[in-house]
């Protein structure tokens, strides 16, 4: 295999990304796991957490830290926003610009250097609702 310094685009990798791709709905490492093993049958846990760190680290793709458990991937670079499932934990986009906060402001209020924001909704997703039968039984 190639050991190239800069960040190639190796089979294994390029298999993460479309996985990536496919699954969407931001992903945890385990999940892209199981995709890529579809294609890249012997490639192992460890290989995918570190590309998915170096595809992080090198600004390819984002990692989303949001109050569900795992620490999710997202291809998508853009400064968005996030609305998880209570129940099945499902993370999708919101179609949200950006708010337009002032950090200097907050910066200069804390005292802390702010490097970004996150703003995450809860809810639950269609799917979830449709199981638990359309009329509201409450
Ligand atoms: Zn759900
Ligand atoms: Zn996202």
């Amino acid at each position: 295999m190639l050991s190239n310094k800069k960040l190639r685009m190796s089979r294994q990798r390029k298999a993460i990304l479309e996985a990536l791709n496919d699954l969407h709905c931001h992903p945890t490492a385990d999940e892209v796991y199981e995709m890529v093993r579809r294609k890249v049958p012997h490639i192992s846990l460890g290989t995918v957490y570190r590309n998915l760190e170096i595809l992080t680290s090198s600004g390819v793709i984002r990692k989303v830290q949001l109050g569900g458990a795992q620490m999710r991937f997202d291809d998508c670079r853009d400064e968005h926003y996030h609305i998880r499932c209570l129940r099945c934990d499902r993370v999708d986009d919101l179609p949200l610009d950006p708010l337009n906060l002032s950090e200097e402001i907050l910066s200069a209020q804390t005292g802390y250097k702010i490097v970004g924001h996150c703003l995450e909704f809860i809810g639950v997703c269609p799917r979830c609702q449709d199981e638990e039968g359309g009329d509201e039984a409450a």
